[in-house]
């Protein structure tokens, strides 16, 4: 089959061989597999955790093949999940801490800008899904960084929020933005591209400014940028016992400046989050499964395995949001 992988020199699409399920997983014949700005990150500057190699994490298919003692599903299946699932077994899981379980990588979605994408049998089993038919190919990836999303406000006391600075103008921001909106609160993006946040603004409903223009206090502000400055400058508005929500994470040893008599005296809350839960899962399916098509507008472009490096240069030019890449 041919496959993406991320080398040293690039992307490079190989001639491999298709992957062949093991006990309890699934071998998926592959629709779409969405770009995210964590591909983008691990293909210009490496990934603490995604190393180079087979290439891709955001999904959906159909099932090709069935490993032994698959309960659940069935050849044919049009599916689409996340990209792992937790051991429940580990010290972090025994905490309850699932988004840190130590054995993420073990059961570890990864490849999925190929032909055919094995599921191991972790995911199969806690973070696989039947796709509902009305439910978009190109749109069910989603659920991986909605997922996120959704992990990432459960950090929050939102209780305590009335209005949201969203910092960056990217898919994510717009993800939070439509969930935020949802759950009544008054949100605001300030990004790099006007062009994207007038897009966001207009399919969310949500407002935008310059970040010159920017003024106020917001009892929550979010970083999706992952850059240090950005988010430093962002602590400044965050208002007296307001909260900080570190959702993007920065370069591996990359530290940010924090004026502590600033965060200490107004009692400012930093926060950050890191990946999703089966809990988080399982809310990202539900919004999805109702806002899918709020959330279709992130599909900035269509491109083939061959032509995946004009996704990613478009990308890295901050052009789009996602791109769908069909083997
Ligand atoms: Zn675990």
């Amino acid at each position: 089959m041919r496959a993406i992988y991320l080398t040293e020199g690039g992307l490079e699409i190989r001639e491999v061989e298709e992957p062949k399920p093991g006990y309890g997983e699934v071998v998926i014949k592959v629709n779409y597999a969405l770009t995210d700005g964590t591909d983008l990150k691990t293909f210009l500057r490496g990934h603490p955790i995604l190393k180079r190699g087979p290439f891709g994490h955001e999904y959906s298919g159909t099932v090709y093949e069935l490993g032994e003692g698959v309960e659940g599903f069935q050849v044919g299946d049009e599916v689409f999940g996340v990209n792992t699932a937790p051991c429940f077994k580990c010290s972090s899981c025994m905490r309850g801490k699932f988004n840190l379980c130590e054995n993420l990588k073990k059961n570890m979605v990864i490849g999925a800008y190929a032909e055919y994408l094995l599921i191991p049998a972790q995911v199969v089993k806690i973070n696989l899904f039947k796709k509902p038919p009305e439910l978009p190919f190109h749109v069910a990836p989603i659920i991986e960084p909605l997922s996120c999303v959704f992990h990432a406000l459960e950090k929050v006391p939102l209780e305590d929020v009335e209005n949201v600075l969203i910092l960056g103008s990217g898919s994510i921001s717009a993800m939070f933005s439509l969930v935020l909106s949802e759950l009544g609160k008054e949100v605001l993006i300030t990004g790099r591209s006007e062009e994207k946040m007038r897009t966001i603004s207009e399919n969310t409903k949500v407002k935008w400014v310059k970040f010159e223009s920017l003024k106020g206090a917001f009892d929550l502000v979010i970083d999706t940028t992952a850059n240090s400055n950005v988010a430093g400058m962002g602590l400044k508005f965050v208002n007296k016992g307001g909260y900080m929500l570190m959702f993007a994470g920065f370069r591996e040893g990359e530290e940010i400046k924090i004026e502590q008599p600033r965060i200490h005296y107004s009692e400012i809350q930093i926060l950050t989050s890191f990946h999703h839960t089966p809990q988080s899962v399982r809310k990202a399916y539900t919004f999805l499964l109702k806002n899918y098509r709020s959330l279709e507008f992130l599909i900035s472009g269509f491109y083939t395995l061959e032509n995946i490096n004009k996704a990613f240069e478009n990308m890295a030019k901050g052009l789009g949001f996602k791109y769908a890449i069909t083997p």
